[in-house]
């Protein structure tokens, strides 16, 4: 089955909001083996949406909307829907009594103007909203079916999985599974040379992706079953990660603090960060983890030379005479991180997160980063190669990363290299 989305919304186009359910819905859409071919965004106005969906009618077999089914005026997805297919819109007493359900519960009267959203077209399948006010439904004429669900991500996900999911299993031609292969300290492309043999596959393929300092390979299977596709995965990935050795943190792990909290907690140690141009930015990532406190407890934000003298007891005299982005502070750094908080390892960072140089002259993107398990001490200098006016970020987000891999790499010298994968994968 072929599908076309189409996201109804002037704000879309104006770009004050981005198209989450675009992702969303051609991540679910694709795990169904259902193929999205083309997607339109389209603002709210009646005449081109009647044109964007006579065109997607035309080239799919199934057409999806997400926005447009507020209580309001501009709202007129549905109306045009129906048009498209020649209904009529009939009042829906279950979505009229829910909406009145739900606004009872906020203690308030249901306006007039929502009634509105209970008119659907007539022959409809409804689908029914949890979470807002605005039903879904999906109607279909001469082997084409339209599907409409709300605009509101957290109402359309909902949705999507209560009612359209159901819906939709029917038309589904077998399934795709995927699975990320993440590595790190190596390029996109000298990582897909690698494997460059593997890329050419038909079923499953394997398609390399970068990401803010980082590579990865997807390997996607289609089968007629979840467990069909996952053999047809096994070899490839098992393939794959004995190619790429310890550049791969994991398989299906959304990113690297997820591979070292989950060492850590193996090991049963505990970490320390101090850093100076990131600014709590491998505590944030760490304690984006529920539950990190078990690994992770102080992290310090030295950002000021004096508070990396009081809090870490780095020597000023090192800071006057190589400035406080050199190797030797770092290494203080760590070593007053791992003091202070008793942890059994300690990480630290300083560098140029630009833009603009420094008073000498070095450019930004580069960092002096060591880790110390107070007998033993490693250090790394980065250099991201990112000097323009937008590599801040950038930078920050690769010191970081380059810490929490200097961690995972310390872990696996010292206790055996574990790849972390995600649930039930094992290849
Ligand atoms: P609507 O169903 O048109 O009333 O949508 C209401 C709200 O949902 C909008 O103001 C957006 O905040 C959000 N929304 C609509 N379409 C999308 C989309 N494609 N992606 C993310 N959010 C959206
Ligand atoms: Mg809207």
């Amino acid at each position: 089955m072929t599908c076309e989305l189409v996201f109804v919304g002037t704000e879309l186009l104006l770009g004050d909001i981005l198209n989450t359910n675009a992702q969303y819905l051609s991540r679910q859409l694709a795990a169904l083996g259902i193929s999205v071919l083309h997607q339109s965004v389209v603002g709210d106005n009646p005449e081109r949406l009647r044109q964007v969906l006579e065109t997607a009618l035309s080239r799919a077999d199934l057409v999806m909307t997400t926005g447009g089914l507020g209580p309001t005026k501009d709202d007129l997805t549905k109306e045009v829907c129906a048009a498209c297919f020649q209904k009529k819109l009939v009042l829906h007493d279950e979505s009229l009594r829910r909406m009145k359900a739900y606004f009872a519960v906020k203690g308030v009267e249901m306006p007039k103007t929502n009634e509105k959203q209970a008119w659907m077209p007539e022959g409809a399948v409804i689908f029914a909203n949890d979470n807002g006010t605005a039903p879904g439904c999906a109607m279909e004429k001469d082997g084409k079916r339209l599907m409409m669900l709300p605009g509101p991500p957290r109402e359309m996900r909902a949705m999507f999985q209560s009612g359209a999911l159901p819906y939709l299993r029917r038309f589904s031609d077998g399934v795709i599974v995927s699975t990320e292969i993440r590595t790190f300290g190596i390029g996109e492309s000298a990582m897909a040379q690698t494997v460059s043999d593997l890329l050419d596959h038909e079923n499953p393929t394997v398609a390399p992706y970068a990401k803010s300092g980082e590579a990865m390979l997807r390997v996607t299977a289609k089968a007629q079953n979840e467990a069909e596709a996952r053999a047809l995965l096994k070899p490839v990935v098992g393939e794959i990660v004995s190619r790429l050795g310890d550049k791969v943190y994991g398989v299906d792990v959304p990113n690297l603090e997820t591979a070292v909290v989950k060492r850590l907690r193996q090991l049963g140690l505990t970490l320390a960060a101090a850093e100076s141009c990131t600014a709590g930015l491998i505590a944030k990532r760490l304690t984006d983890i529920p539950g990190a406190s078990d690994v992770f407890g102080c992290g310090v934000v030295s950002y000021r030379n004096e508070i990396k003298q009081k809090l870490l007891g780095v020597d000023p005299q090192l800071i006057a005479r190589e400035t406080a982005v050199c190797e030797a502070v770092a290494v203080q750094m760590a070593a007053g991180a791992l003091s202070q908080s008793g942890a059994d390892l300690a990480v630290s960072v300083t560098g140029l997160a630009g833009p603009g140089k420094d008073e000498r002259g070095r450019e930004p993107g580069l960092a002096y980063l060591a880790l110390t398990d107070g007998s033993r001490t490693e250090t790394r200098t980065v250099h991201t190669g990112q000097t323009g006016p937008d590599c801040r970020d950038y930078n920050r987000t690769v010191f970081a990363s380059h810490a929490l891999d200097m961690v995972r790499r310390y872990l696996s010298g010292r206790f055996g290299a574990v790849i972390t994968f995600s649930k039930d994968c094992d290849a």
